[in-house]
C-alpha cells in the first residue's frame, strides 16, 4: 500500500483500515457468491442480509428503542432538509432551529419553502465559535431542529434542551461517537461519510407515528413512509455504501461499542487540545465548552507561520487539516476511526514548530 498518511480529512474521512480492506475484497467477490458486492441484486438472498445486519447493528449500537424505525436513506443530510418539514411541518406551522452554523443555516433555508421558521438562537454573532445556551422555546413549535456537532466551526452540543417540542437533529459529524438518548428525540439523521462510511447514504432514526399528519401531498420518493414501509428497499439502496457502513458498525462493536469509543474520543481530543491550549503558537476558535471532540478547529497566532507549519504538516503526511474555506486556520478531525497515533503526529509537528520559533 501506499505511504502511511494521517488522514485529517472533515468528509468524506478516515475509516478503519479493516474496514477498507474488507470492503475492497467484497468489491472483488462477495462470500464466494462469485458476484462483487457491487454487481448482485439487492434483493439477493446475500444483500438482503446485509441490510438485516445494518438495521439490527444500528439498533444495538445506538439503543434504539422499539417505537423506532431505522432508514438507509440518499440524497445525503442535504436533502433531510428538504424532507424534515414536507413531512412534519403542517400547513400553517412553524418550526424552530438553532442557529449554530452553516449547516444549521441551509436547513432553515430549505424549511423556509413550507412554512414559517423561527430561530431560537443563534451564534452568527460570533462567527458561530460557541453553542447559544438558554435560549426560550416556543411551546408552539411542530419540531426544534438542532445540529449536534458542527464540523466546520468545530463546536459540539454537550447537552440537548429538555422541552415539550419534539426535537429532530442533524448528527451527521458525531453520530456513534458518544452514547446519546435516542428517545429524547423525533427525529435522528446523519450522512454516512462523517464517521459510518462512504457517501451515499444517510441513517434516519424516527420514531413511529410521528408522520403522516403534515396535511401535505408528498411525491412518493420524499415520504418518509414510502421507505420504513417498505425497509428501505422502496428503489435500489446504495448498496456499497450501506455494506461499508455495516463493518464499520461489526467494527465499532467489536471495540467495546459506542461507550467504549466514547472514552477512546474523549482521550484524543484532550491530548490535541491540550497542547494547542499550552503551545504559544496555536489558539483554539471554539469557545472551551463548547468544544467538539470530532472537529478541532485552531488558528496560528502569527497568521504569516501558517504556510510553514502548513508544509511541515505536508512533509509529515498530515493530511486535510486546512481549515474550511469559509473559517480559515486549521481543523482536524479526529472521527472515530483515526487512530490515537495520528493525533499525537499532529502534536508533534505542533511541538516542534514552537522550538523553532522559541
Ligand atoms: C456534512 C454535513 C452535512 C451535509 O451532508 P451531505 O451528506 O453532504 O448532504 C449536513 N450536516 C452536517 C452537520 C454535516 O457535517
Amino acid at each position: 500500500m501506499k505511504k502511511y498518511v494521517h488522514n485529517f480529512s472533515a468528509g468524506p474521512c478516515i475509516l478503519p483500515k479493516e474496514v477498507m480492506q474488507k470492503a475492497a475484497e467484497a468489491v472483488i467477490e462477495y462470500n464466494n457468491s462469485g458476484l462483487s458486492i457491487i454487481e448482485m441484486s439487492h434483493r439477493s438472498k446475500d444483500f438482503v442480509a446485509v441490510m438485516d445486519k445494518s438495521f439490527a447493528l444500528v439498533r444495538e449500537l445506538l439503543n434504539v428503542p422499539d417505537n423506532y424505525d431505522i432508514s438507509f436513506l440518499q440524497g445525503g443530510a442535504s436533502l433531510q432538509f428538504t424532507m424534515l418539514p414536507q413531512n412534519l411541518l403542517p400547513v400553517g406551522g412553524k418550526v424552530g432551529y438553532l442557529n449554530t452554523g452553516v449547516w444549521a443555516s441551509k436547513a432553515v433555508k430549505e424549511a423556509e419553502f413550507y412554512g414559517e421558521t423561527i430561530q431560537v438562537a443563534s451564534s452568527k454573532d460570533k462567527n458561530f465559535s460557541y453553542v447559544p445556551k438558554d435560549y426560550s422555546i416556543p411551546s408552539d413549535l411542530s419540531y426544534l431542529h438542532l445540529t449536534s456537532n458542527n464540523t466546520i466551526y468545530g463546536t459540539q452540543l454537550k447537552s440537548f434542551p429538555e422541552t415539550s417540542v419534539p426535537l429532530v437533529c442533524d448528527m451527521s459529524s458525531d453520530l456513534m461517537s458518544k452514547v446519546i438518548d435516542v428517545s429524547k428525540f423525533d427525529l435522528i439523521y446523519a450522512g454516512a461519510q462523517k464517521n459510518m462510511g462512504p457517501a451515499g447514504v444517510t441513517l434516519v432514526i424516527s420514531k413511529k407515528g410521528i408522520f403522516g399528519k403534515s396535511g401535505r401531498k408528498i411525491p412518493t420518493m420524499l415520504d418518509y413512509t414510502t421507505h420504513i414501509d417498505n425497509e428501505s428497499m422502496f428503489n435500489t439502496p446504495p448498496c456499497f455504501s450501506i455494506y461499508t457502513c455495516m463493518l464499520t458498525m461489526e467494527w465499532l462493536k467489536n471495540l467495546g461499542g459506542i461507550a467504549a469509543m466514547e472514552a477512546i474520543n474523549e482521550k484524543k481530543g484532550k491530548l490535541l487540545y491540550d497542547e494547542i491550549d499550552s503551545n504559544p503558537l496555536f489558539l483554539g476558535t471554539a469557545a472551551k465548552e463548547d468544544r467538539s471532540l470530532m472537529n478541532v478547529t485552531f488558528v496560528m497566532k502569527d497568521p504569516s507561520l501558517e504556510p510553514e507549519f502548513s508544509q511541515m504538516a505536508k512533509e509529515r503526511n498530515l493530511s486535510g487539516i486546512e481549515g474550511h474555506r469559509s473559517v480559515g486556520g486549521y481543523r482536524a478531525s479526529i472521527y472515530n476511526a483515526m487512530p490515537i497515533e495520528s493525533v499525537q503526529a499532529l502534536v508533534d509537528a505542533m511541538r516542534d514548530m514552537a522550538k523553532k520559533h522559541a
